[in-house]
């Protein structure tokens, strides 16, 4: 079965990030359950990554599946223009009711990607909306918001987009943020004032630039800064949402609020794809109007969809448990011991935490970067070894499901020490 599965695999499948090459080393997985997941020869593997940061509460968790599978001999899916659905309806009130006060309308898109799309579009057509020619955006270096055209250009420029870069459309871009380099960041602002559309940022932790970290404190400020000038502030927390960083929301860190917010991800705990957008009363106001051509002409076939509002709504209620926001304290804490523990070690250039994401960042005579030669290696050794990790490059990343126990966390911990002692060695 293992063997057939991949060579149907190979004929029909073009997977992501993966060179088609290596579609050899594909594996093909039968079963997931909690932090586990089984290949079809019955292998086990720790889902260290939460299969791409989506899978919160454990695959297949019992309590989620059987609220999806109630909803889907209700309803499965309706037209999200001109009608609308309890699971959507419920899922709005809730997230906003956790969301900065500020944040009063919710769109629904069907992707993280989508999400960012649809925030861009809200800004740059508010500005429009309201007569103004604004249509640059700002962003930080090394930022990532996804694989669509828009949500490129607003990323970092690298590799990746380096095939498209003619047909991106031109993004001012700025440090994250320091105490050292506000005034320097101000200075380029203020170069654009005019024409900022608004400004995209993954708050706290830029993920796929491999887990970089700045201070609450410094976007802050920033924020505000960007608030004074009447520069539009989307908040992407497709990554650091739902529980990420140790709060439920990276928003609960800073002091000032965004206009927008994205959230994709750990929204539905990594069951559907489903986006949400959410915007403050003065942005749907610009857009709420008796003329048709202030509409935001924006809307996927799978929007809202009912199964995934309804994994979203029972995702949150795990989440808002007394349980999981243990298992969340309690990830971070066996994180912040073992980050302590490898403080010092010669083959760590530094290591990164912010609740449940631990970043390690191995030596490296390269440039530390997506595509750093030990991935190959560090990628099928832990593999080997039953966790499923893909570094970014030289540098290894744990964002567990947040039932993983005890004892995966220090197997875990204990085979990444092991590895980097037998570097050591070499
Ligand atoms: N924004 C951020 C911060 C992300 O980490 C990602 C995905 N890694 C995206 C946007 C894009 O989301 P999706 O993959 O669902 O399109």
């Amino acid at each position: 079965m293992h063997n057939s599965l991949k060579e149907r695999d190979k004929k029909v499948n073009w997977h992501p990030y993966t060179q088609m090459k290596t579609a050899d080393d594909i594996i093909p997985i039968l079963r997931g359950e909690g932090a586990y997941l089984y290949d079809t020869e019955g292998k086990r593997y720790i889902d260290a990554v939460s299969s791409w940061w989506v899978t919160l509460h454990g695959h297949s968790n019992p309590f989620i599946a059987k609220k999806v599978a109630e909803q889907l001999l209700v309803l499965e899916q309706v037209i999200f223009a001109g009608f609308t659905h309890q699971p959507a309806v419920e899922l709005s009130e809730k997230l906003l009711g956790l969301l900065p006060a500020n944040q009063q309308k919710v769109f629904y898109t069907d992707n993280g990607s989508t999400a960012v799309e649809a925030a861009l579009k809200m800004c740059v057509q508010y500005a429009c909306n309201n007569g103004l020619k604004k249509t640059k955006i700002l962003a930080f270096k090394n930022g990532y918001h996804g694989d669509t055209f828009g949500a490129m250009s607003v990323s970092s420029r690298s590799k990746w987009t380096e095939p498209f870069k003619e047909l991106l459309f031109e993004v001012i871009y700025i440090e994250t943020p320091t105490k050292e380099n506000f005034d320097d960041t101000k200075a380029v602002i203020e170069k654009h004032i005019d024409e900022l559309a608004c400004f995209i940022y993954e708050p706290l932790v830029q993920g796929a630039a491999g887990m970089l970290m700045h201070e609450p404190e410094n976007l802050s400020r920033l924020m505000q800064h960007c608030r004074s000038n009447g520069i539009l502030m989307i908040q992407d927390e497709i990554f650091t949402g739902f529980g990420r960083t140790g709060r439920l929301f990276a928003a609960d860190y800073l002091t000032e609020q965004p206009d927008i917010m994205c959230f994709s991800k750990g929204l539905t705990g990594g069951f559907f794809p489903l986006g949400i957008t959410t915007c403050s009363e003065a942005i749907y106001e610009a857009f709420y109007s008796d003329d048709p051509y202030k509409t935001l002409f924006h809307g996927h076939s799978f929007t809202a969809n009912p199964s995934a509002c309804t994994a979203a709504l029972a995702s949150l209620e795990l989440l808002l448990s007394a349980q999981t926001q243990l298992n969340i304290q309690r990830i971070s804490k066996e994180h912040e011991k073992f980050a302590a523990d490898l403080d010092g070690h010669p083959k760590i250039k530094e290591t990164r935490q912010q609740g449940t994401i631990l970043a390690i960042e191995l030596q490296t005579a390269n440039k530390s970067s997506y595509f750093n030669n030990q991935y190959a290696h560090l990628y099928s050794h832990f593999l080997n070894e039953g966790i499923l990790l893909r570094p970014l490059g030289n540098i290894i990343y744990l964002v567990p499901p947040y039932c993983i126990s005890n004892d995966d966390l220090h197997y875990i911990y204990s085979t990444i020490k092991k590895m980097l002692d037998s570097l050591q060695s070499h």
